[in-house]
């Protein structure tokens, strides 16, 4: 039966029941079918002006995508994907498209703007079905590049340049290529191995090598890359993983995790899995400190292994700045918001255990530099919330150990390295930055973006023209 659309609403997706997702790690969104996608995108308004396009910081050709979804030319839609993505299947799911390409589509103006990550994620998957991959450039250039880093940043960066023919090499720390996308994002918003796996395979099939359990400034340098390996150049894109703490009292108790620490463990280390030796905290009632995708990531992650859990955060809703869809799903799930709340200290009983912790009201006061409401503590309104396990997710910062042992490079106060926005260049000859290691904890598509950008200034770099 035909699916009568209203163009004002998007096709509505399927999803697994919230009671039913809520003790599993399958994917929560199911995404479209081609039926459900064929009528999707006959919504677009294929725009003179495509806003869309402005709002995609890879500059996906997006109604261009969608017109061969509309005519049934699914590869087609991948093919105008393809030229500007190598991540589909997995932006299509994690993107923040509400602030960006949907949150500037002309039809959202008078009702709901296109489904256009769930168009993107319904065209990347219907192409792995099809058992369709990108194919290695015939000409190869004799000339070797390194990258630093396999999350989304690097392994764009690296795509980008082995399509022009350069011979690259991606360096990893971890024993598995990904990212955060491996060890941060959950497994029911992101499958491991049906989508990140596979687009990485993508990307070696266009002649990328990655080497894994590599840390440059512990294996080898940057120095040493260029010096006595005979790389070009080098892309840094090492992230930026080193959790922030609050610093307050009791917050080295037993039973305090980092965000990272508990998802890694969950994610990349499958401590959810009975087949798999790493252990994972299951606590009876958790708290999760922070408002962000981690946070929201973190508190799902605890609630299906079993425990009741809500999340502290110190504004309003309206501030939190975790994507509107994980919000609605964790409050789908079950898990409560303690909002304008903040931390004061982490109670512990006598054997160092975590018993609660101690938060105080928070209001909001004038924009601060972020032009976000500041907020401000309310007298006398401190008060206690039972839990036996707390998970800060408060943010992260780049690890100083690429910089520490590399000459010239230079970085701010917040430790990220000093590069320009539009070629990835550093204060170092030949040596190039982006995607969180340069811009802070930020977004995957935004990394993406500095990649694209980097393989081009370095293409540009060896070529002297830059
Ligand atoms: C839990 C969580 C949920 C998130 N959810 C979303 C979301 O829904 N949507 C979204 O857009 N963004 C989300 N983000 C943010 C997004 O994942 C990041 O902005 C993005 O992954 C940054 O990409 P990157 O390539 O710069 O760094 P990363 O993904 O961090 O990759 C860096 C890689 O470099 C490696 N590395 C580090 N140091 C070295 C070294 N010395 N030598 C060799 N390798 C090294 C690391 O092991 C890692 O694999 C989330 C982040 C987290 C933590």
């Amino acid at each position: 039966m035909a699916i009568e659309v209203d163009m004002m609403k998007k096709v509505p997706v399927s999803e697994q029941a919230p009671e039913e997702r809520a003790h599993n790690f399958e994917e929560v969104c199911l995404g479209y079918n081609e039926e459900e996608a064929r009528a999707e995108a006959t919504r677009c308004l294929n725009c003179k002006n495509p806003k869309c396009v402005e709002g995609c910081p890879v500059s996906i050709n997006i109604p261009g995508f969608i017109a061969k979804i509309k005519e049934g030319d699914m590869a087609g839609a991948y093919d105008v994907i393809g030229e500007a993505s190598s991540l589909p299947a997995v932006c299509g799911r994690v993107c923040p498209q509400e602030t960006q390409c949907e949150g500037v589509c002309i039809r959202g103006i008078k009702g709901e703007a296109v489904s256009i990550g769930k168009l993107e994620r319904f065209t990347a998957d219907w192409a792995a079905e099809q058992g369709i991959s990108p194919k290695a450039p015939s000409e190869k250039k004799n000339i070797k590049v390194a990258v630093i880093g396999a999350g989304p940043s690097g392994l764009t960066c690296a795509g980008d340049l082995a399509k022009m023919g350069y011979d690259v090499t991606i360096y990893e720390a971890l024993h598995k290529a990904g990212g955060v996308l491996v060890y941060g994002i959950p497994e029911f918003r992101l499958p491991k191995e049906k989508v990140v796996a596979r687009e990485i395979e993508n990307v070696k099939a266009l002649g990328v090598k990655i080497k894994t359990d590599y840390v440059i400034g512990r294996s080898e340098t940057i120095d040493e890359l260029m010096e006595d390996e005979g790389y070009s150049a080098v892309y840094i894109a090492s992230g930026a993983g080193l959790p922030m703490f609050m610093h307050i009292p009791g917050e080295q108790a037993l039973g305090v995790y980092s965000a990272n620490e508990y998802l890694t463990r969950a994610n990349l280390m499958k401590a959810y899995r009975d087949d798999h030796d790493t252990p994972i905290n299951v606590g009876r009632k958790t708290v999760v400190v922070g408002g962000g995708n981690v946070a929201m990531d973190a508190a799902r992650t605890a609630l299906r292994l079993g425990s009741e859990v809500t999340v502290v955060y110190r504004r309003s809703e309206k501030e939190l700045p975790a994507r509107a869809e994980e919000v609605h799903h964790a409050k789908e799930e079950g898990i409560r918001f303690e909002l304008l709340t903040n931390p004061v200290e982490i109670l512990e009983d006598e054997n160092g255990l975590v018993k609660g912790i101690r938060v105080i009201k928070m209001e909001l006061g004038e924009p601060d530099a972020s032009g976000r409401r500041r907020p401000v503590e309310i007298e006398g309104s401190e008060y206690e919330i039972e839990c036996d396990l707390v998970i800060m997710a408060l943010g992260t910062t780049p690890n100083p150990l690429i910089a520490g042992t590399t000459d010239n490079l230079e970085t701010n106060k917040k430790k990220c390295i000093v590069a320009d926005e539009e070629t990835g260049a550093t204060s170092r000859n030949g040596v190039f930055a982006g995607g969180d290691c340069a811009t802070g904890a930020a977004t995957v598509i935004l990394a993406m973006g500095a990649g694209r950008k980097a393989a081009k200034g370095i293409d540009n770099y060896i070529k002297g023209q830059l």
